[in-house]
C-alpha cells in the first residue's frame, strides 16, 4: 500500500535479524553500549506522521478548489462528522488546535474571574494555560501513582465554594476514573470538560472518552495520535453548549456564517480547510494504528513487568481502552542498584531507545506565580488568595512522579512486535549491569 507501511516491513524485517545476532553472542562477554559495548537496537523506530497519495490527492484538491476558509468549504464540516461519528458524539467541532477547544470550552461554561478549576498536576501546561486565559485559578488535585492519572480520591477535599469545572486529563491516551469524577460532578453540580488532547479512541467501559463529560477536547498537533500538524476538537452531547462553542469560535456571531452579527465575546479559532481535509484522511489509519500500539504496549507491559523497579502506569479497571499517545512507566533505582534516573534513561538512549524524563511539576513552574503577580489577577483577587496559592496547591505525590517517570512515544509502539522484544531487552541489559553502572 503505502511507501511507509513497506518501509516499516523493511525495518522490521532488520530489527528481527538484529535480535538474531544479539542471542548469537556468548552470554556474559556484553557490555552496556554507554560503556562501549555493542547497542541493544541500531535503526530507528517508525516516523510520524504517515504520509500516502490519499492525503496529496486530498490536500490538493482543497488547494485548487480555492476555498481554504471552513465559511466556504466543506471540508471541516465533513471531518467533523466523521469524527462526531466514530465517538458517537452529537456535536463535534473542530478547532484552530487543542488549546483553543480547551478555551472555547471553559468560555462556553462561563468560566472567568473569581472561579476556580480543578486540573491534575501531571499534564501539558495548555490544560492550565487555557484555565488562565479566562482569568480563572487552576486548583491542582495530585496524581494517583498508579496510573499517573489525576487521584480523583482527592478531588473532592479540593472543592469550594468558588469551583466551576473539574478538568481531568487523559494522560498518554489512559482514561482518568472517569466513573469517580462524574459522580463528583454530578453531586456538586460542576460540569466536567474532558481533556482527551492525547486520548484519541480511548475508551472508559466501552464509550468513547471526550463523550462522557459536559464536553471534551482533542488535540491534532503534530505529535498527535492524529494529526494535522495544529488542529483541535470538541466533542458534546449538548446542542445548547455546542452552539455556545461554535459562536465563541466563531468571533460571537450568532450564526454559523461570515456576517456581522455579533451575540457574545468570542475569538477567531476556527479550523482551516486544509487541517480538516488532513484529518480526514489522517482519520483513515487511526483506528488499525490504535490497534497495533494496544497489541504491543499490552505485550511491552507483560515483559517490563517483570523487572525489578520498572512499573507501568496501570489502567483503571473501567478503562476499555488506551490510546496510548504515551508508553509511561515509573522507574524505581531501588530496583536498579541505585542507579539515577539520569543515567538510566542515557544508557537506555545508548542502546538505541529513545526515552525522556516527562513532565516536571506544573504547579510548581514560577510562570504561575508571575502570571498571579500581573495586573490583572491583583484587580480580581485579593491577595492572600493569591499569595497562599502555593501551599495550598501542594502534590507531593506528583513531586515523587516526576522524578521517576520514564516515557516512551506512541510512534515507538507503530513497529513490528519485534520492537517491543528489543526495548524490553534493552532495559534488562541495563538492569544486568546497573551494578556496574552504578558505581561509574
Ligand atoms: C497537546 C495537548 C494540549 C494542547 O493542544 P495543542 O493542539 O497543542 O494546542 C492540551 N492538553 C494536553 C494534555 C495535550 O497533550
Amino acid at each position: 500500500m503505502s511507501g511507509d507501511l513497506t518501509r516499516r516491513r523493511l525495518l522490521g524485517a532488520a530489527s528481527s535479524g538484529l535480535l538474531m545476532a544479539k542471542t548469537a553472542q556468548p552470554a556474559g562477554s556484553e557490555q552496556p553500549a554507554i560503556s562501549g559495548g555493542s547497542p541493544v537496537r541500531t535503526v530507528s523506530f517508525p516516523g510520524w506522521p504517515v504520509i500516502a497519495e490519499n492525503e496529496e490527492r486530498a490536500w490538493m484538491k482543497v488547494l485548487r478548489g480555492g476555498k481554504w476558509n471552513r465559511l466556504d468549504g466543506d471540508s471541516a464540516r465533513e471531518f467533523e462528522d466523521t469524527w462526531a461519528r466514530a465517538l458517537g458524539a452529537k456535536h463535534c467541532l473542530a478547532t484552530a488546535n487543542g488549546t483553543s477547544a480547551l478555551i472555547i470550552s471553559l468560555g462556553a461554561l462561563g468560566i472567568g474571574p473569581g472561579d476556580e478549576v480543578i486540573v491534575p498536576p501531571y499534564t501539558f501546561v495548555a490544560t492550565v494555560n487555557a484555565v488562565l486565559m479566562h482569568y480563572a485559578i487552576p486548583v491542582f488535585v495530585d496524581t494517583d501513582p498508579d496510573t499517573l492519572q489525576i487521584d480523583a480520591r482527592k478531588i473532592e477535599a479540593a472543592i469550594t465554594p468558588r469551583t466551576r469545572c473539574i478538568l481531568p486529563v487523559h494522560l498518554g491516551g489512559s482514561p482518568a476514573d472517569m466513573d469517580a469524577i462524574l459522580e463528583i460532578g454530578r453531586k456538586h453540580k460542576l460540569p466536567v470538560i474532558e481533556d482527551a488532547c492525547q486520548a484519541h479512541l480511548a475508551e472508559w467501559r466501552h464509550r468513547k472518552v471526550s463523550t462522557l463529560g459536559a464536553l471534551g477536547c482533542f488535540s491534532f498537533q503534530a505529535s498527535k495520535n492524529l494529526n494535522s500538524g495544529e488542529g483541535g476538537a470538541i466533542l458534546t452531547n449538548d446542542s445548547d453548549l455546542y452552539r455556545v462553542c461554535q459562536s465563541f469560535h466563531n468571533n460571537g456571531r450568532g450564526d454559523t456564517g461570515s456576517g456581522f452579527g455579533y451575540v457574545r465575546n468570542g475569538a477567531n479559532l476556527r479550523i482551516t480547510e486544509f487541517q480538516a481535509v488532513l484529518l480526514t484522511e489522517q482519520f483513515k489509519r487511526v483506528e488499525e494504528q490504535s490497534r497495533r500500539r494496544e497489541q504491543n504496549a499490552a505485550y511491552l507491559t507483560a515483559q517490563l513487568s517483570e523487572i525489578p523497579g520498572i512499573h507501568p502506569a496501570r489502567m483503571y479497571p473501567g478503562a476499555t481502552r488506551n490510546a496510548y499517545h504515551l508508553y509511561m512507566l515509573r522507574y524505581q533505582r531501588e530496583g536498579f542498584a541505585n542507579l539515577p534516573r539520569s543515567q538510566f534513561l542515557k544508557a537506555l538512549e545508548a542502546e538505541g531507545i529513545p526515552c525522556s524524563s516527562g513532565y516536571t511539576p506544573l504547579n510548581k513552574e514560577p510562570f504561575l506565580k508571575n502570571t498571579f503577580d500581573s495586573r490583572g489577577y491583583r484587580a480580581i483577587y485579593p491577595a492572600k488568595q493569591l499569595d497562599g496559592w502555593l501551599e495550598r496547591n501542594q502534590c507531593p505525590v506528583n513531586d515523587q512522579l516526576c522524578e521517576e517517570a520514564v516515557w516512551f512515544t506512541q510512534t515507538m509502539l507503530l513497529g513490528p512486535r519485534s520492537d517491543m522484544d528489543q526495548i524490553a531487552e534493552a532495559v534488562r541489559k541495563i538492569h544486568r549491569h546497573a551494578p556496574a553502572l552504578a558505581k561509574s
